[in-house]
């Protein structure tokens, strides 16, 4: 697993659990999105009502799941999590929904990887909180209808637009969850190493904070990559330079670019003078898969401005070739 890669495989779950804000007052960043979940928490609970369905969309480690347990805290409510690939059958998701308490938040991750069945089920739970359960085969099959508790499905996507219309008009309340600010990632960092006991000064959290690509998971992850260090080469405290040392040592770069991602701007630069170049050229340059290139590099440097998918091939821009510390050809665009 990459180091600054933001899916949570490989991560001690234990320790993401315990970093996790538990209101909405510990959740950082995110100011529209909290604002507005609180109102709409508040008047549920006024009312006495179940919440909204909420559908959250955004990149993997922006918060999404933590986002849905506050929920049900706020509500005083129980939460169940699945996932989308994990319901690959209607009767998979018949039997979470006819399990669910009243007023339990449903956490959904992925849903747009649900299977088309179970999303059509998913359709009337959500509108009516009513499932027809299908006995029995072909001819003969009768559908039964099933009563449902009113619950809250929270879902989470990495893009709103995966999901079917029909799909994404039966959510009360959508948001769509932004990249952190390098400020706000280093006060989750800060709250981190609070909770882990780690002494660590403002620079320190802040070289951490540019590093982590704007996603609190990866903030997380370096800053225990970077107590290690510097409890082993050091007195444990994170200065500046411990956090620049230890993440040299992880080749993740100031800007939070791993080896990977340097190896394919490199190749870029160096060998194609910065492009146009074809995607399949520029992998076996980098000696990698097409699809990690396209799949796991690209796209943060594309966020970064540092190379651009135009319809002659990959192309670096001038901001590549500063970060490289190389100067462009030239008589280039001229
Ligand atoms: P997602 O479900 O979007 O992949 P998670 O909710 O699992 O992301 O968050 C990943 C990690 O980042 C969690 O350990 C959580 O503590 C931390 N985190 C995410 N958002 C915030 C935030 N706004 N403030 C503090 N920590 C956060």
């Amino acid at each position: 697993e990459r180091l600054v890669g933001a899916s949570a495989a490989g991560d001690d779950q234990a320790v993401e659990a315990a970093l996790r804000p538990k209101d909405l007052h510990e959740f950082i960043g995110q100011e529209k999105v909290r604002e507005q979940l609180d109102l709409m928490l508040r008047a549920a609970r006024a009312r006495g009502a179940t919440a909204d369905h909420v559908l959250l969309s955004g990149a993997p480690g922006l918060g999404k799941t933590t986002l849905s347990m506050i929920i049900a805290a706020e509500m005083e409510a129980p939460i169940r999590i699945t996932s989308g690939p994990a319901i690959q059958h209607a009767g998979d998701l018949a039997a979470i929904l006819s399990s669910l308490q009243e007023g339990e938040v449903l956490f959904l991750d992925e849903i747009h990887r649900m299977s088309r069945p179970a999303e059509e089920m998913l359709y009337m739970a959500m509108e009516d909180f009513r499932v027809d359960v299908i006995v029995g085969k072909g001819p003969g099959a009768t559908a039964i209808p099933l009563e449902l508790p009113p619950f809250t499905l929270v879902g989470a996507t990495t893009r709103a637009g995966l999901l079917p219309p029909p799909l994404r008009d039966r959510f009360g309340f959508t948001a769509h969850m932004e990249f952190y600010e390098p400020a706000e990632l280093q006060l989750v960092i800060d709250r981190s190493a609070h909770l882990l006991d780690v002494t660590i000064g403002a620079d320190g959290s802040a070289e951490i904070a540019g590093r982590s690509r704007g996603t609190p998971r990866i903030a997380n992850r370096l800053l225990r990559r970077v107590r290690d260090y510097a409890q082993v080469k050091a007195d444990g405290v994170v200065t500046r330079e411990i956090a620049a040392a230890a993440l040299g040592v992880y080749e993740v770069d100031e800007r939070g670019l791993d080896r990977l991602d340097r190896a394919v701007l490199e190749a870029l630069l160096k060998l194609f003078g910065g492009g146009p170049v074809g995607l399949s050229t520029l992998s076996v340059a980098v000696g990698e898969e097409r699809e990690t290139v396209e799949e796991v590099a690209e796209p943060f440097l594309v966020r970064e401005g540092l190379l651009a998918r135009t319809p002659r091939g990959r192309v670096a821009t001038p901001a590549a070739w500063a970060h490289l510390g190389l100067a462009p050809p030239q008589g280039r665009g001229s």
